[in-house]
């Protein structure tokens, strides 16, 4: 019986909590596999959406994570950020976590050369992507009272170049650093901010990447685990780092990418 309790206890690390997740578009989405773990683990979930198209369309998954209603959120347009998080204060109270599953920029620029970036793309790719980010960790001390824990994501090609990647890679570098900023800030709240480096999984954002296939197929034969990164995996890290089992991690980027980080040449 203690073995069961211990067990019980080791596995269900996220029981009463809750949190919110923004970036869920489908069933393919790094927020899906995340809302998963911690579901499984025992967290109950809100859910944001950028439109009414996907907040219908989320609405009977969103149900099944947490019986709310989900909350609408555009991260490029002012004051949305705010509005969400009190609607979400008044409605379901204090938050644990929040998870940051958000980018977007012009499909056309995410192939050919990175010179071609136009300015409206490059603000508009840095707005959603790294500064959305950002306003969510100034309103997060309001939404989570008694401390708590943000992930966001991010990708490798912020740290070497990455055929196609272009204005995201720029968008991540930024964001990557302001998870070191944001950690600093937030520390004195008892708030704890990360993100997870994740490996390429074909997604409806990644789809949009030029030639998105070969980096899937790149990765799966340098990978030291041969093979590539699943939502399932992606979502156990970030139970972790939400969790109070990595309560003394802050400004982290966690690689969840089977490895393909460390490697330099692979024959
Ligand atoms: P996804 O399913 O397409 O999710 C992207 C989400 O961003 C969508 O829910 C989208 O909402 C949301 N979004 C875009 N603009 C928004 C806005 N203005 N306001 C609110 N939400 C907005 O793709 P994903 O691959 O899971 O992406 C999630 C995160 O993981 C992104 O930060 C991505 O860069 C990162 N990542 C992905 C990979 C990969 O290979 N897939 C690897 C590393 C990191 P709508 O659907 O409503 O537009």
């Amino acid at each position: 019986m203690l073995a069961f309790i211990r067990f019980v206890k080791f596995f269900m690390v996220m029981q009463g909590k809750k949190g919110l997740v923004m970036g869920m578009a489908n069933k393919f989405s790094i927020a899906f596999g995340i809302s998963e773990a911690l579901k499984n683990r025992g967290a109950e979930l809100i859910f944001t959406a950028q439109n009414e198209y996907f907040q219908n369309k989320i609405s009977d998954m969103a149900r099944d994570f947490g019986g709310h209603d989900v909350v609408l959120c555009d991260v490029s347009k002012d004051g949305e950020i705010e509005q969400a998080f009190d609607k979400i204060l008044n409605t379901v109270g204090a938050l644990d976590f929040i998870v940051h599953s958000i980018a977007f920029s012009d499909k056309n620029e995410l192939i050919g050369k990175y010179y071609n970036t136009t300015r409206a793309n490059f603000l508009n790719a840095m707005n959603i992507s790294c500064y959305s980010f950002t306003e969510v960790c100034k309103f997060a001390p309001k939404l989570m009272p008694n401390g708590g824990s943000l992930v966001t994501m991010t990708y490798y090609g912020s740290e070497k170049v990455v055929p196609n990647y272009n204005v995201m890679a720029l968008a991540k570098s930024a964001l990557e650093t302001s998870v070191r900023y944001l950690a600093d800030d937030l520390g004195e709240f008892g708030i704890r901010v990360n993100a997870i480096s994740a490996g390429p999984i074909k997604t409806l954002a990644a789809s949009g990447v030029g030639e998105f296939s070969k980096v899937l197929a790149y990765d799966r034969n340098r990978s030291p685990l041969k093979r590539n990164v699943t939502l399932e995996d992606i979502g156990n890290a970030c139970a972790f780092l939400l969790s109070d089992l990595s309560s003394g991690v802050t400004g982290e980027i966690v690689h969840v990418d089977c490895g393909c980080n460390t490697i330099g040449v692979k024959f």
